[in-house]
């Protein structure tokens, strides 16, 4: 008989998604126009902080069109956390751009603010330009060190964005992460907090950005009768059916922190007896939606892989740590600066089950795997 299955990060409804979708079917509003559109787009710029927000079809969209908003063309630099998902880094390429890897450090695991500025530095001396933007990414949710990071991003007048796709909620000293750069980037893909079944959203102080964004996202389309264009657009709006999904599932996004805080604290608690597993702590200040539980495991990769095959074997889904962009083998031409820091995290490091529909016998199974 097989073991019940557990996954890593599944979609969690709570049941008013239904009813938004229904009402979107019943007024007609299929397509990526409509009023959940607005709703969903008014609502998360409220929960962000950000105050302007457009809704797209997915987090890396997001990236794209910020970065473009930003004037990033080809033969630019734009620096980018070495530790992340390719979607960070993607849109830097679509745009003929190359991407400038800064590595983690050893708190939190996001960018080092010594080694972007010495990318920063070094950049401008060996290219005579400074890098155009800076994507900085709040990796499975914990803050970065925003205070430091800003002050490199403004005495360089290099705007930031931040990639706060897995970490809506999070926030540093009491502030919503999305809200502190240039622009905020969240996804709303089938894995992560919340999900729309597959979507994003750009958030911004600015509210040209934004408008710049919603006019970029739908083909950039100039006032006229017939379609008139003076700019390349994209189709990159999100659905009115999509936002009703995200409308439902935005009400509850407190306790899906709640939830996922929840699944971190069991974690750290029950394993805490074995010197085999270490967790990622929150300096003061810093406040994490726990999005994924990651451990770093003792013995590094077979460590690592050891626990991730022992749940295998029981139908339990767990992941490494993401690869390192500067590792990867279609940016290994890209400038990199740091000591490797995440490489050891991804030597050693996994995530864990940690959907917020987990139940406390799940996270009991898991955990008596991982103390065999
Ligand atoms: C998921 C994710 C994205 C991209 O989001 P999509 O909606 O999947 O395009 C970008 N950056 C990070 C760090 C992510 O985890």
């Amino acid at each position: 008989m097989s073991k019940e299955k557990i996954w890593l990060s599944p979609p969690h409804m709570c049941g008013k998604e239904l009813e938004f979708v229904q009402e979107a079917f019943s007024s007609n509003w299929i397509s990526p126009v409509g009023p959940h559109i607005n709703a969903f787009e008014n609502e998360l710029a409220a929960y962000s902080e950000a105050d302007h927000c457009a809704a797209v079809s997915s987090g890396s969209a997001a990236i794209h069109l910020a970065l473009i908003i930003l004037g990033v063309k080809a033969g630019d630099e734009v620096i980018c956390s070495s530790f992340t998902f390719s979607a960070s880094c993607n849109p830097i390429a679509y745009l003929g751009a190359t991407p400038v890897f800064v590595d983690s450090e050893a708190v939190t695991w996001n960018m080092s603010p010594d080694f972007l500025k010495t990318a920063i530095e070094d950049r401008m001396r060996k290219t005579g330009k400074k890098p155009k933007a800076i994507v900085l990414v709040h990796l499975y949710g914990m803050p970065s060190r925003l205070d430091e990071l800003m002050a490199i991003s403004r005495e360089y007048e290099i705007p930031l964005v931040e990639d706060a796709a897995e970490a809506l909620g999070s926030t540093y000293k009491g502030k919503k992460l999305g809200s502190f750069g240039d622009f905020g980037i969240f996804s709303f893909n089938g894995n992560k907090i919340i999900t729309t079944s597959g979507g994003g959203a750009l958030v911004s102080k600015n509210e040209e950005f934004i408008g710049r964004a919603r006019f970029l996202a739908t083909q950039a389309r100039d006032s006229a009768p017939h379609y008139e264009h003076s700019s390349i657009g994209y189709n990159y709006r999100l659905s009115n059916v999509c936002a009703g999904i995200g409308r439902g599932q935005l009400s509850v996004i407190d306790k899906r922190v709640e939830q996922r805080r929840f699944n971190f604290q069991f974690y750290r608690e029950n394993l805490s007896e074995t010197p085999n597993y270490t967790f990622l702590n929150e300096p003061e200040g810093f406040f994490s939606n726990r999005w994924l539980t990651t451990i770093l495991v003792k013995g590094g990769y077979d460590g690592r892989e050891r626990a991730r095959l022992s749940l295998e074997n029981e139908n339990i889904e767990s992941r490494p740590l993401w690869k390192p962009m500067h590792l990867q083998p279609v940016f290994a031409h890209c400038p990199y600066y740091g000591d490797e820091t995440s490489n050891g995290l991804f030597d050693a490091g996994l995530c864990l089950p940690s959907g917020s529909s987990l139940s406390e016998r799940q996270l009991t199974r898991i955990v008596g795997l991982l103390m065999a």
